[in-house]
């Protein structure tokens, strides 16, 4: 039987890869196939936005990788690398912050010699993507398919405390972290359309499924890119436990996210020879940079057990106070489950000296570690303030640990490999815990149960932080765009040295945005879609 030929196929049904699909098949000249490893987004769970924290317990809705264990950090366990597996990916399973990130984070890409990735050149594909309850305006757009909305503000008293305590504090308070100035504590704006979750898929893919040009393949990983004489041909899949090939007649994406999409390259032949040699790997294209400067907000936790009784917990007594919210929000889809759970928060600057903010706090009315994968705290009444680095300037690995495409890669973080980003997260505990001490905090104080009060000097808020270190789930920078030697696209995202091949996802940025990064994601999809039309038409 001949293989089927697509124009564009897409690796991927991620935030990415559901843009593109819906971009690249719009004008109804061009057929297109988009593979997506995980199932369908069938579950309800996808669909309620309180539900985050159950696809952290999933193995079929999130890959559950583990990091590279590192003896003084979280007592030697690894981090638990969370990514969605299912249409939208990561957007379909995550916490759902509607933030871009600042203005000089996209003027530093353009100022590495990539044109047309400034702030102003970024700007119209955020507005394209979105559509802001708030209306049209200079910085937010109100006609694109992903829905972006205010929360209601009164699930948890704790978080009026947060920003009130901020203040008090002297810190400024903004109701937008994405027009001009990020600087502030605030609500965040989250992607969620009139009390659902709006992941990528349900924004961009699901609308176009009945387009005849469209073609979805859940359950299938992508193994292979076929490479003939340094052009991307196509790509080789497993489905049902038989391996498939399908042909690209124009162009083949990847957009698996920074964890699969390097190692996808890399089982494919393209990255650094001498590892892929390790591994068995013909290289067909030594491309040193692939894998390599991964970057991931660090992050570190203040936890406070709370003397009130109206936050988040696991106890009998916290689930039955959830009862008549699950009951209102399956009636009217208001109240608590129509909520994201880190309501609240603020892009602050760690110490005086700094331009502009380097730490983002999120606010939880829960004790809040590993990921909300750590039950037996969340028993207790109590208030955490996740605190992470924005620019990190460790930089970490992926790398091959097998040629087989079933085996997880290597996630190296390397964190702290650069002393700067110790003396921020450490600063950035500081911070929290004076807006902790305010006097908004006062009716809910009780004991500080991490880091601790006894834990005051630096060096040992640094050695206690590390045992409760985590990630707000943001690695990019893996198949980082550029002209330098670890490039691994170009400014229109081609494959250096490979034609017909492109890498559209979070990977391909060059350095970490200062804040979440599915909205970044969405934005550089868009872009990319409009360059690959631009070059086809
Ligand atoms: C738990 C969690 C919470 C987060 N919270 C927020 C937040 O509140 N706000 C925010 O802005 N950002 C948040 N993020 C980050 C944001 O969601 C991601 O940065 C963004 O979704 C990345 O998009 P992507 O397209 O690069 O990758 P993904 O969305 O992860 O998509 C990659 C897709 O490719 C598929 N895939 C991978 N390899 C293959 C293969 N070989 N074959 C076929 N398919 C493959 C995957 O299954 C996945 O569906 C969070 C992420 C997580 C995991």
């Amino acid at each position: 039987m001949p293989n089927k030929h697509y124009d564009y196929i897409i690796v991927g049904a991620g935030s990415a890869g559901c843009v593109l699909a819906n971009r690249l098949s719009a004008n109804g000249k061009y057929s297109v196939c988009i593979l997506e490893a995980g199932p369908a987004d069938k579950t309800p769970f996808a669909k309620i936005p309180a539900a985050f924290g159950y696809f952290m317990f999933s193995k079929k809705y999130n890959w559950a990788y583990e990091a590279k264990a590192e003896p003084s950090i979280r007592n030697g366990i690894p981090i638990f690398v969370p990514r969605g597996k299912t249409l939208g990916g990561s957007s379909s399973t995550n916490a759902m912050l509607y933030i871009r990130g600042q203005k000089q984070d996209y003027d530093h890409w353009a100022s590495l010699g990539n044109e047309g990735w400034s702030y102003d050149s970024m700007l119209p594909y955020f507005k394209k993507s979105e559509c802001n309850t708030r209306g049209i305006s200079q910085y937010h757009g109100a006609s694109g398919p992903l829905h972006v909305s205010d929360g209601t503000h009164d699930s948890y008293p704790v978080n009026k405390a947060f920003i009130k305590a901020s203040q008090q504090a002297g810190y400024n308070i903004t109701d937008d972290f994405n027009a001009g100035s990020q600087e502030g504590a605030g609500y965040y704006q989250c992607t969620i359309k009139e009390g659902q979750r709006c992941s990528s898929a349900r924004a961009y893919l699901t609308p176009v499924l009945s387009r005849s040009n469209v073609t979805v393949i859940v359950e299938a990983l992508t193994t292979k890119i076929l490479v003939e004489h340094k052009k991307a041909t196509g790509i080789e899949f497993t489905k049902n436990n038989k391996t498939q090939i399908i042909m690209a007649n124009k162009e083949v994406i990847i957009s698996g996210g920074a964890i699969n999409s390097p190692q996808l390259l890399m089982l494919s032949g393209i990255g650094e020879q001498q590892q892929l040699q390790q591994q068995g790997i013909h290289c067909i294209h030594n491309l040193p940079g692939v894998g390599k400067n991964l970057q991931e907000h660090v992050d570190a936790c203040v936890l406070v057990k709370s003397k009130k009784r109206d936050g988040l917990t696991t106890s009998i007594r916290g689930l039955a106070r959830m009862l008549p919210d699950t009951i209102k929000y399956f009636f009217s889809k208001q109240g608590k489950l129509a909520n994201t759970i880190t309501e609240a928060g603020a892009f602050l600057k760690s110490n005086e000296n700094v331009q502009r903010p380097d730490i983002q706090l999120h606010m939880a009315p829960l004790l809040y570690d590993d990921n909300g994968r750590a039950l037996n705290l969340m028993r207790s009444e109590g208030y955490s303030c996740h605190v992470c680095v924005l620019r990190p300037k460790s930089t970490g690995t992926i790398t091959l640990k097998s040629a087989d495409p079933t085996v997880s890669p290597e996630i190296d973080y390397n964190f702290f490999s650069h002393p700067d980003d110790k003396k921020i997260l450490v600063d950035g505990i500081k911070v929290v815990r004076k807006i902790f001490a305010a006097p908004a905090f006062d009716s809910y104080r009780a004991e500080e149960i991490h880091p601790g009060i006894k834990v005051q000097n630096d060096e040992d808020i640094f050695i206690k932080s590390k045992e409760l270190l985590g990630t707000v789930f943001h690695p990019v920078g893996t198949c980082k765009m550029g002209q330098d030697d670890n490039a691994v696209v170009d400014q229109e995202l081609k494959v250096h040295g490979i034609n017909s091949l492109r890498v559209v996802d979070a990977s391909i940025m060059p350095t970490l945005i200062s804040g979440n990064t599915n909205a970044p994601t969405i934005a550089i999809a868009e872009k990319a879609a409009e360059m690959i039309l631009y070059q086809t038409d």
